[in-house]
């Protein structure tokens, strides 16, 4: 019980690497707010947290909305009383080569990733600097160092980075921690959307992706989970600002 008693907010955890980090902090002790635009995928991913013997909430909320954001915010503190941890997970992409991005793949990735990250952020910190507590972990990608066809998210994920070094300077005197995890190539619908855009079967693209990969093998998303609960937790009160890949050493 790692976590235990704690209240979390995911964003973007009706399913991927979002639903297996609220599924893992459930686990280990954690009252989890699930959320996704519709609210409705995310029902069924808290209805199976509650299955396990865990505790969820499911929300509907678009990050990049701020109204929708407060709602959230609000309905966590209604429910739960307080807010430890928040990971700022909700992705999308909109991959092309520069000369074909349209600005609306460009605003949608940004607003996304880092507007949305913004605002939920800036409702939790509040909550957090009054409990003196709090844990906020961001995901970026390994796409963040570069990558083909994806100028706007190697951009946001880059972002994520500087997002997460200068919360870490602000927020660190009110006993905040905030950290990023930069996954690699992990097996969710978002990889598969990618292998679909270049025209590879799925197989085949996980094959490529294995051999990139030092550890031939490919990350599923309780990997990520795995390293989202150590900076979550107590076992990281003295880390923050910092970014770790977990990507199989490709
Ligand atoms: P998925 O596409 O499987 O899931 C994305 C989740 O984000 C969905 O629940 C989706 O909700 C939600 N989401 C999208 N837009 C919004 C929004 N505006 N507001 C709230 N929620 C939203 O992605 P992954 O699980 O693969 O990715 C999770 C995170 O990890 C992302 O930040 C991604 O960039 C990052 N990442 C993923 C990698 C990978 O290989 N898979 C590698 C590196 C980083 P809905 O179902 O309603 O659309």
């Amino acid at each position: 019980m790692r976590v235990k008693d704690r209240v979390a907010i995911v964003t973007g955890s009706a399913r991927g690497i979002g639903a297996a980090t609220a599924a893992r902090l459930a686990k280990e002790g954690a009252k989890v707010v699930v959320c996704d635009v519709s609210g409705q995928q995310c029902r069924e991913t808290a209805v199976g947290i509650r299955a396990d013997g865990g505790e969820a909430l499911a929300v509907a909320c678009d990050v990049t909305r701020r109204e929708q954001v407060k709602d959230l915010v609000q309905k966590t503190v209604d429910t739960y009383g307080r807010i430890d941890i928040l990971v700022n997970n909700a992705g999308v992409i909109r991959d092309n080569l520069v000369h074909k991005m349209s600005d609306d793949d460009w605003d949608t990735v940004m607003n996304v990733h880092l507007k949305g990250a913004f605002y939920v952020t800036q409702e939790v910190q509040k909550y957090m600097v009054a409990q003196q507590y709090g844990k906020i972990v961001n995901i970026s990608s390994t796409s963040a160092l570069g990558n083909r066809g994806q100028l706007n998210y190697a951009t946001a994920k880059a972002g994520m980075q500087g997002f997460t070094k200068t919360l870490a300077i602000e927020l660190g005197r009110f006993h905040i921690n905030v950290n990023a995890v930069a996954p690699g190539f992990i097996e969710t619908d978002m990889t598969k959307a990618t292998a679909e855009r270049v025209g590879v079967d799925f197989d085949q693209f996980r094959e490529m992706a294995k051999e990139r990969s030092v550890l031939r093998t490919t990350g599923q998303p309780i990997d990520v989970a795995n390293a989202i609960l150590f900076f979550a937790s107590d076992e990281a009160r003295f880390i923050t600002g910092q970014v770790l890949y977990v990507r199989g050493g490709i």
